[in-house]
């Protein structure tokens, strides 16, 4: 299989399997094209031309970066349960009522973790997880911040017992950036804590649903906290990582204008992610809005390219691909590994396959205390990956790695069913990605 795409006036052929990506100009383009859908050669180029390109297309299969054969169904075996990360809901409760939160509202009103919960938790990290040197602890929410002071509890029980079990231990902190002051600020780039801020862009979309429990926005004060933090981390010699991390919702179908915004305020390191949400709510994404969502990500890349251009240091995750090297198989073809390498952890001890399922009963996988009590639906996790789900047909499907499970549920009921939406702006913020790639190569 190859896909063979047009974007911004660049035909591109890209072969999914070796990572291969070739610019071709228009005959080559229609060759590859029939050759890939297996029809009839194109009659309308001069025959020398097409044995041309047959010619070249034949040295590119030898040389493996066309038509490679995909061997992934048979090698793959989806790998045992032994999460490597786990994500601690330190706080399942939150100071902002943020409409789209997968949380209700903020609402799901679980209180703190307690520290001796957050412990077992480690220790349940450290068991499980088998030969794996390096583990990992994020802390969630709700908002994390609430709970600080057992945040550093966790940084240093954590340190102390991976490193006497002869592992590595690192920790992510996801927050609204509401509490982000100057000594937590210290505190996280002392300890080399990676950090995601979420902030959306401008100040009116943020605002829209970024809102304080009496309603007013949380822009001024997140930007402020926010920014203070990115610039002392950038500042660093650094082995952490930060980014902002922004929801885009059909509320704004012009969220490059965001990523310029974010870009204007001293950002270098930005996500956009769609909103995950029920197609009831009236700012998920429609089949309809899909033109003008896709035409928007191409409008994204220009903006991006030009950076690159100018030689600015800014990096949006989705346009930073890898084609030939990146993942493991195990990555490409199982994305997140929620429920088996992947974990999250309710403030009450419960186990769930990943912070989007927390408290949801059906996904319930057992608690710390007595473990995994439903290891069928550990199982239904280990065996979501690509090659049981419609992806198997999918070009992107080894840079999507078979979509999010909690979205996929979210729209259709299933973790194996990925909703037709997500895939299209996966499959879009891709191409962009591989023309950018093209481009600056
Ligand atoms: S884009 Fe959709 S169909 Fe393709 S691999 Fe991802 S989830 Fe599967
Ligand atoms: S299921 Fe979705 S939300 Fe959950 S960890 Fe995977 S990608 Fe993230």
């Amino acid at each position: 299989m190859v896909h063979c795409f047009e974007i911004l006036g660049q035909k591109l052929v890209f072969d999914p399997v070796s990572g291969g990506l070739h610019a071709v100009d228009g005959v080559a383009w229609d060759v590859i094209s029939a050759l890939a859908e297996g029809k009839s050669l194109p009659a309308r180029h001069p025959p020398a031309a097409v044995a041309e390109v047959l010619q070249e297309v034949e040295r590119l299969r030898a040389e493996g970066s066309l038509f490679s054969p995909d061997r992934g169904r048979e090698l793959y075996v989806p790998p045992d349960f032994a999460p490597k990360s786990l994500c601690l809901m330190v706080a399942q409760e939150c100071n902002l009522r943020c409409t789209y939160c997968f949380a209700g509202e903020g609402t799901y009103g679980g209180g703190l973790m307690p520290e001796e919960v957050a412990f077992k938790a480690v220790d349940f990290l450290l068991a499980h997880s088998g030969t794996v040197r390096t583990v990992e602890v994020d802390f969630f929410g709700g908002e994390p911040l609430l709970n600080f002071p057992l945040i550093t509890a966790v940084v240093d029980y954590g340190t102390e017992n991976a490193r006497a079990q002869g592992k590595e231990i690192s920790f992510t902190v996801t927050t609204n950036a509401l509490l982000l002051d100057e000594g937590k600020t210290r505190y996280l780039l002392e300890k080399g804590i990676n950090v995601v801020l979420s902030l959306d862009g401008r100040k009116e979309v943020h605002d829209h649903f970024r809102r304080f429990p009496n309603g007013s926005g949380s822009y001024e004060r997140v930007l402020t906290n926010a920014r203070r933090f990115f610039l002392a981390w950038s500042a660093l010699p650094r082995s952490s990582y930060c980014y902002i991390r922004g929801t885009f919702t059909r509320k704004n179908l012009d969220f490059t204008r965001d990523f310029r915004h974010l870009v204007a305020q001293g950002f270098t390191a930005i996500s956009l992610e769609p909103v995950v949400a029920s197609q009831q709510e009236p700012y998920a994404f429609s089949e309809e809005d899909l033109p003008l969502v896709l035409q928007e990500y191409e409008r994204l890349a220009e903006a991006y390219l030009h950076l690159r251009r100018q030689g600015r240091p800014v990096r949006f995750f989705h346009f930073e691909l890898d084609p030939a090297g990146g993942p493991c198989l195990e990555k490409r073809l199982t994305g997140c590994g929620a429920g088996f390498a992947y974990l999250a952890v309710g403030v009450d001890g419960r186990l769930y396959p990943c912070h989007q399922f927390v408290g949801k009963e059906e996904f319930c996988l057992g608690d710390l205390a007595g473990g995994v009590s439903r290891p069928g639906l550990v199982e239904a996790f280990r065996q979501a990956y690509v090659y049981n789900k419609p992806c198997a047909g999918c070009w992107a499907r080894f840079f999507c790695g078979g979509g999010c499970h909690a979205a996929a549920y979210a729209t259709s009921g299933s973790i194996l069913k990925p909703a037709v939406i997500g895939c299209a702006l996966m499959r879009k913020r891709l191409e962009c990605a591989l023309y950018i790639l093209a481009a600056v190569s």
